[in-house]
């Protein structure tokens, strides 16, 4: 269940919380903005959709909340007005507003431009002749110390003079960058005297050509978000090592209060890749249509396909927010969309590869009307329609087999079945091509008295098969989509990752056949296919003479299943192919009672999302884990999140007699990453080394020197001795000259080789630096 769908639950993550507490303290004067920032270099992705909810969810929540809509378009050399229209659409499509808080990250260039003025003249940055490839060289390595640029100590004029020469466009790409002087020697890589800017003589599709220099995305995005307000800037963990520039820069410039950068979890999903990069790479390859194929992962393939943002935004909410990364099982999404649709869409027959049936027993000119239902009888709506019978009939190819399996409980000749909502048929005869072999018609009898589907003798049959009258049928087109990659993981793929797309993605029935009340649907609508799947009449594919279903997602449990559906001959992958007179039937979970006790316990006590509740349920190893690790450290949903995502991995490679670490051991290290003695990045070092039977976490950290400093007294002390070693710095930061903060984090950070935690960091310093 959904933690919307549960009023007595709000949503519940460690960045809601945060802002809970945040108001409660009074920070910025109660106010909450947020933003969603994107590049508008590519269409909108699902891990997009992740964002989204969570920034425009939030303002939804609290009380005068806001959220911005920021193009973050600093980088002229792959943005596009195109992608701007794209994205508006997209996030109005997906259900949120931004109203009249649209903002471009190019309208501050002026103001970036001030900034970086400022900071060369107070010494703290300067214009930098190393290339590029030499800045990487003098960087050093996380062993190793970097070298000082020789740029580094010229005068400030001299840095004055070049950065407005700069600006006038008088130096070629790559001659000068400017650079924040910040420790060359920093244990985090990122604070080597990162880039604040450098020179790109491309036009801006906003600025035109005002501009040959542009800022780099550290500089830009903190001072960005302190002009627009932002209280709260979330952002993906692989920020997390910027967050000490976001903070320096801010430290150093000239403000008027501090937003806070938070880092979340990634949104990755199996089967497809969420890089804009290799989704650009796939559009300009021609591998699929556009950016909004509806096999993409974007939110404007999607929409095509038919999925409605409902269940994206659904499946938004049940995959939650936390703190270290995972991938999500495309199988949730599907899950999401079932269970939106399940309730709303009707039901109606359709023949996909349709084989003639002859009814011989059936009057030449004869038809008739049977009576059925749009929906079945677990869902609400009584609502019928008229389906026309006659004596030619289409019926599925593969629901009839010459020579049938073991198993096999559809038409074969000699046998009976019974056709959806009307009679009993038996194969009398199988009619084939003289040239081919083909079967091209089949021969029946059918049964009067067994009219709506039961035989007054009680005689059963196996097999139910949908079915079409071939005299009312309407020609449609079918499209059915499948999974765009063949593999779990195409984003880690060493080689190309376009070897591992999947050549059946796409399968067009072109002649399909459906019932007459198809004739009206407008396009736009969804439905149900019966034994299929659901589909959506897609518009933009729609004309006049050929109307174009796709499908939005199969069936995870027909009515069919008794007889076996069909739609396993269209799976790709090379284990699952089957002959296609032996499909096998869908996966379908039956819970015992004690497993039903079992998944309510996860979604309603620890309000676990369905797919993490089912896989804890169907693992035994993984519920056991879980139990153990709960009970060491209470966080259900990052300890499910590591145990669904990596401890099941480990006990599938190793078994689970081997496993080297127990549930205990999963609560410590969730403990750590929870309680920020450890960063996400070192967390999946620190279980590596765990799945390596290397011990405890805890025992790991301390002999790795994972661990970062978070208690107050070790910490307090090193602030201590620092202020005690500095006492010029802080008459003047007591005097009024706050941009030294950042000065004094370094001085701490420095002492602890990077190790110390920055937000006690700032809280211990904030303490001792406050007018005594
Ligand atoms: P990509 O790596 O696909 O190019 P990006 O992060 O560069 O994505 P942006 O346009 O910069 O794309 O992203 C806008 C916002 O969306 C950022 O705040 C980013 O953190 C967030 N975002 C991007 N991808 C994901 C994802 N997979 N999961 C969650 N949030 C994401
Ligand atoms: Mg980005």
């Amino acid at each position: 269940m959904s933690q919307r769908d549960n009023p007595a639950s709000e949503p519940t993550d460690f960045i809601r919380t945060l802002i809970r507490d945040d108001l409660v303290a009074g920070k910025n004067d109660g106010r909450v903005v947020t933003r969603f920032p994107p590049e508008p270099n590519g269409y909108l992705h699902i891990g997009h959709a992740k964002s989204i909810c969570l920034n425009f969810g939030i303002a939804g929540e609290f009380p005068g909340a806001v959220c911005h809509l920021r193009f973050d378009d600093t980088n002229p050399s792959t943005e596009d007005p195109e992608y701007v229209e794209s994205i508006q659409r997209d996030i109005r499509w997906l259900g949120f507003d931004w109203e009249e808080r649209r903002f471009f990250a190019s309208d501050y260039f002026e103001i970036f431009y001030r900034h970086a003025v400022y900071l060369i003249e107070r010494g703290l940055a300067y214009v930098c002749s190393l290339s590029e490839e030499e800045i990487r060289a003098y960087r050093g390595t996380v062993t190793e110390a970097g070298r000082n640029s020789p740029d580094r100590d010229r005068p400030v004029a001299e840095n004055l003079d070049l950065l407005e020469r700069m600006r006038a466009g008088e130096f070629a790409d790559g001659t000068y960058t400017v650079r924040a002087k910040i420790d060359m020697a920093s244990a985090n890589m990122k604070m080597r005297d990162p880039l604040l800017y450098r020179i790109r003589h491309v036009d801006h599709y906003r600025t035109g050509d005002a501009w040959p220099i542009y800022p780099m995305y550290d500089f830009a995005h903190c001072l960005s978000d302190e002009q627009e307000g932002i209280t709260h800037s979330l952002c993906t963990l692989e920020f997390e090592n910027n967050r000490d520039i976001y903070d320096w820069v801010l430290d150093h410039v000239q403000t008027t209060y501090r937003p806070v950068q938070i880092e979340f979890a990634r949104l990755n999903i199996s089967f497809t890749v969420l890089s804009k990069r290799k989704l650009l790479e796939l559009v300009q390859g021609g591998y699929v249509e556009g950016w909004d194929d509806p096999r993409m992962p974007t939110l404007s393939g999607y929409r095509r396909r038919g999925y409605t943002p409902e269940a994206i935004r659904a499946f938004c909410d049940r995959i939650g927010v936390a703190k270290s990364n995972s991938t999500v099982d495309v199988a949730q999404l599907e899950h999401a969309i079932r269970d939106d649709l399940n309730p709303k869409v009707k039901r109606v027959l359709t023949v996909l590869d349709p084989l003639r049936v002859v009814i011989v027993n059936y009057p030449e000119e004869g038809e008739e009307a049977l009576e059925a239902p749009y929906f079945p009888h677990d869902v609400p709506g009584d609502e019928t329609r008229p389906l026309p019978f006659s004596r030619e009939l289409w019926i599925e190819r593969t629901d009839f087999a010459e020579d049938p399996p073991k198993g096999f409980h559809r038409l074969a000749p000699g046998r009976e079945v019974r056709l959806r909502y009307a009679y009993f048929i038996r194969c009398e005869e199988v009619v084939k091509d003289p040239e081919t072999g083909e079967v091209v018609e089949l021969r029946c009898t059918y049964d009067p008295a067994t009219r709506g589907g039961a035989a007054p003798d009680g005689r059963k049959v196996k097999g139910t098969i949908h079915w079409v009258s071939a005299h009312h049928a309407q020609g449609i087109e079918v499209r059915l989509y499948d999974r765009l990659f063949t593999i779990e993981r195409p984003d880690l793929a060493e080689e190309d990752f376009k070897a591992y797309l999947n050549p059946h993605s796409l399968v067009v029935h072109d002649r399909a056949k459906a019932e007459p009340s198809l004739a009206t649907a407008e396009p736009g609508e969804r439905f149900q296919f019966e034994r299929h799947g659901y589909f959506y009449l897609e518009p933009e594919s729609t004309t006049d003479e050929r109307r174009v279903f796709n499908r939005i997602v199969s069936l995870r449990d027909s009515w069919a299943k008794k007889t076996a559906a069909p739609q396993a001959t269209e799976r790709t992958s090379k284990e699952e192919r089957k002959p296609p007179t032996a499909p096998a039937p869908p996966v379908e979970r039956v819970w015992s009672d004690e497993q039903r006790a079992a998944l309510e316990r996860y979604r309603r006590a620890f309000g676990l999302p369905d797919g993490i509740a089912e896989v804890l349920t169907a693992e035994p190893i993984a519920g056991r884990l879980f139990e153990r690790a709960i009970a060491a450290h209470d966080a259900p949903l990052p300890i499910a999140n590591w145990i669904v995502n990596e401890a099941l991995r480990v006990v599938k490679e190793r078994g689970e007699e081997d496993l080297p670490f127990g549930g205990a051991e999963i609560g410590e290290l969730v403990a750590r990453i929870e309680d920020s003695t450890l960063s996400g990045r070192a967390a999946k070092e620190v279980f590596a080394a765990m799945a390596a039977g290397e011990g405890r976490p805890d025992a790991i950290i301390e002999t790795k020197g994972l661990g970062q400093i978070a208690d107050e007294g070790t910490l307090g002390k090193v602030v201590d001795e620092v202020l005690a070693a500095h006492p010029k710095e802080v008459a003047e930061y007591r005097a009024g000259k706050t941009a030294l903060f950042g000065f004094f984090i370094g001085q701490v950070m420095q002492k602890t080789g990077g190790a110390a935690n920055p937000a006690l960091t700032r809280a211990l310093l904030e303490r001792a630096l406050s007018p005594s």
